[in-house]
This record gives C-alpha cells, sequence and structure tokens, in this order.
C-alpha cells in the first residue's frame, strides 16, 4: 500500500465517557465505564460474543442513547445531546455498508458531495484517499466487481474522507480470509495511525487486537474487565478471564507448604517455591515462561504430542493425572511421547491471581 497521506482530519478527539451505561429490557448489557482514550490513539475493545462491544460503539458514535446522559465527551466537549450526523464519527463495520450501485470512487467521494465540496476538489481528495488504501487503480469498478478486502478498503476511504475526529471500527475484518485479516490487519494499523484520528476498534480477534491496538480494553460481561498496553495484558492479566482471552494459559492446582507449592504428580510432580503462607491455590504461567532443566527441575511431566511452529514447538505434557500443560519450546530439542521431560520455570512470570484480589 502506497503511503501517500490524504488531507489528514483537522486531529483525531480525544474520549471521555463517565458512568456510560445501557440497559435493553432490564438487562444492564453495559455496566457503567468510564474510559479515557487519548487524541490519535487506537483503543481495541477486545471481548466474547455478547460482551458488549458494540453497544459502547455504538453510544459512543450517538447511535444509542445511554442509561443516563451527558456522559460522553468529545475532547472535553459534552456530545450526549449532539446527533450522529453532527459528532463527526466515521464509522466502517463488517458488512461494508457500501452503495452496491456506485463505483469505488463514488462510494468514497459520498461524504464529500454530501459536504458540498466543489467537484474539482472532491475528485482531487477521493484520488488522495484511493492511493492511500491501494485503490488507485479501481476507482471507476462497481463495488460488485471487487473483492472483499478491496471492499473493507474502500469502507476505510469512505470513513476516512469526512476527516472524522473519531473512526469507529466494528469487526471490519471479519468477513474475510484469514491470510487477506493477517495484511489488513497491519496495514489498517499503520494507515490510522498515519491519518491520525482517534479510533476504536471491535475485535473478538486477539491476535488482531494485539497488531492493531495502542491499547486494548478487554470487556467481560458487560464491563472492561481491564484496559492496558498489550504487553501489561499477556503478562500481568487482571483475572483468569482476562488470561485465558489473551493467549494460552497454564494452570497448577496444588498445596502451599513452607513457601512450596506441591503436586504430585508424574515422577516428582511439581515442587515450586512459591513463598507466603500454606493455602491450597492455582498458579498459572505462560507456555514460553519454562526451559528445559539438566537435571532434577520444578516440574517434571510425561510428553503427550508435540506441535512444529517453525523456530518453536508446542510441547503438550501431563503433570499428574487430568493435568496437562502447553509449553513453547525450541525446535531444535526433540521429545518422544511418553518420555518423562523436567523444566524449570521462570519465577517473575508466575501469577496466583486470588492473591491480588
Ligand atoms: P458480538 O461480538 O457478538 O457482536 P458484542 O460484544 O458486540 O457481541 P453487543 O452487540 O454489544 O455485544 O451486545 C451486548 C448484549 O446486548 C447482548 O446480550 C445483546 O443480545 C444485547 N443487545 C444488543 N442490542 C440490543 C437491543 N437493541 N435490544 C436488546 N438487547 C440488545
Amino acid at each position: 500500500m502506497t503511503t501517500i497521506l490524504a488531507t489528514p482530519p483537522r486531529s483525531g478527539s480525544s474520549i471521555t465517557t463517565r458512568k456510560l451505561s445501557k440497559t435493553f429490557n432490564d438487562v444492564t448489557v453495559l455496566q457503567p465505564t468510564d474510559l479515557e482514550i487519548a487524541a490519535g490513539e487506537i483503543l481495541v475493545l477486545l471481548g466474547p460474543s455478547g460482551c458488549g462491544k458494540t453497544t459502547l460503539l455504538r453510544l459512543i458514535a450517538g447511535l444509542e442513547q445511554p442509561d443516563q446522559r451527558d456522559m460522553i465527551r468529545f475532547d472535553g466537549e459534552d456530545v450526549g445531546d449532539v446527533p450522529i450526523e453532527k459528532r463527526n464519527v466515521g464509522m466502517v463495520f463488517q458488512s461494508y455498508a457500501l452503495f452496491p450501485n456506485m463505483t469505488v470512487a463514488e462510494n468514497v467521494a459520498y461524504g464529500l458531495k454530501i459536504r458540498k465540496m466543489p467537484a474539482a476538489e472532491r475528485a482531487a481528495e477521493t484520488r488522495r484517499l484511493l492511493a492511500l488504501v491501494g485503490l488507485e487503480e479501481l476507482g471507476n469498478r462497481r463495488i460488485a466487481a471487487i473483492s472483499g478486502g478491496q471492499r473493507q478498503r474502500t469502507a476505510l476511504a469512505r470513513a476516512l474522507a469526512i476527516k472524522p475526529r473519531v473512526l469507529l471500527l466494528d469487526e471490519p475484518l471479519a468477513a474475510l480470509d484469514a491470510v487477506l485479516r493477517e495484511r489488513l490487519r497491519v496495514e489498517i494499523g499503520s494507515l490510522l495511525r498515519e491519518f491520525g484520528t482517534t479510533a476504536i476498534y471491535v475485535t473478538h480477534d486477539q491476535a488482531e487486537a494485539m497488531a492493531i491496538g495502542d491499547r486494548i480494553a478487554v470487556m467481560q460481561q458487560g464491563r472492561i474487565a481491564q484496559i492496558d498496553v498489550a504487553q501489561t495484558i499477556y503478562h500481568r492479566p487482571a483475572n483468569e478471564f482476562v488470561a485465558d482471552f489473551v493467549g494460552t494459559m497454564n494452570r497448577l492446582k496444588g498445596k502451599v507448604l513452607d513457601g512450596i507449592l506441591v503436586l504430585e504428580g508424574i515422577g516428582t510432580g511439581a515442587r515450586l517455591a512459591v513463598g507466603g503462607v500454606d493455602r491450597e491455590t492455582t498458579i498459572c504461567f505462560r507456555p514460553e515462561a519454562v526451559r528445559i532443566a539438566s537435571s532434577a527441575g520444578d516440574i517434571s511431566a510425561r510428553v503427550i504430542a508435540s506441535t512444529f511452529f517453525g523456530a518453536t514447538q508446542r510441547l503438550v505434557v501431563e503433570v499428574a493425572e487430568g493435568t496437562s500443560l502447553q509449553l513453547d519450546l525450541p525446535s531444535s530439542l526433540s521429545f518422544r511421547p511418553g518420555e518423562i521431560v523436567s523444566f524449570d520455570l521462570d519465577p517473575q512470570s508466575v501469577i496466583e491471581f486470588h492473591l491480588k484480589a
């Protein structure tokens, strides 16, 4: 994609919500939510189906009225009573919502025409936008005659054309195949940054969230469970839901005696120094947090299976009956199913959720 920049927006707006909530038929689908999104930031709303992502987006757009009013501000200005067409919000959906009888260029130019931009200026701006999304050759094509990825870029160019203060994207890549999704998510992320608009991007795909978001808000049953940069969400998830939703998390249940977590199991089971008082507990750690031990390590386990992923392999091992772990190790190591192996665990990566509560 070319990097020619169409005229950027005046600048993206900061967005503030205070106690923003939504109830449908006595069911609160969005709990009172406080958000601070910086001007030009890309915030991803990540969460499973039905957790309230789209509702939050629609409230910010003005497509839905919140339970309580005057709780949404753009650049400090209350937009609670400002109708959607005056909020200067751009929207891109999974379904594209393009005008099928118009050409690609006519779709992109539509908002400019409505705003009565003179024809020559409009044509020049449309050309710049088409170049921005890599569609300069396809301006005269009908929507029916372009691919899904090209439609999605057309939708993005059309949304950017009006120079929105805020751009809202709701699962814009969901209808595309895996290869195209992966390519477009990188492109969309850099395009949004280059354009400088503030963006809220809804997805249930964690890889997409990590690739696009400056920060990620993980939503759980109508509330934001954690909002932070990807690295913190991954390494220091706020609760078990976040831990499971973003990446793979291993769990070991056992008893802590004299500061050592003890799990009877295959071989020597698990013996980990975790400190603190005697208790029953569950510790969590990511697959990459282990190293093969040269002698008796923290955990011994039986190899079940290994899957090759280029430089690394994902090993499934059983520590005790019914307790399996997934471990990422260099592919240069070879493991036979049934073999007993011994691992050390990086103590920094161990998370014990109930202690944090
Ligand atoms: P998905 O990923 O499936 O799109 P989501 O996280 O975007 O899900 P929302 O669309 O915000 O979820 O919906 C949150 C909850 O609110 C759901 O239980 C949904 O059924 C409910 N809901 C949404 N819109 C309405 C409505 N207009 N009337 C009644 N209930 C609604």
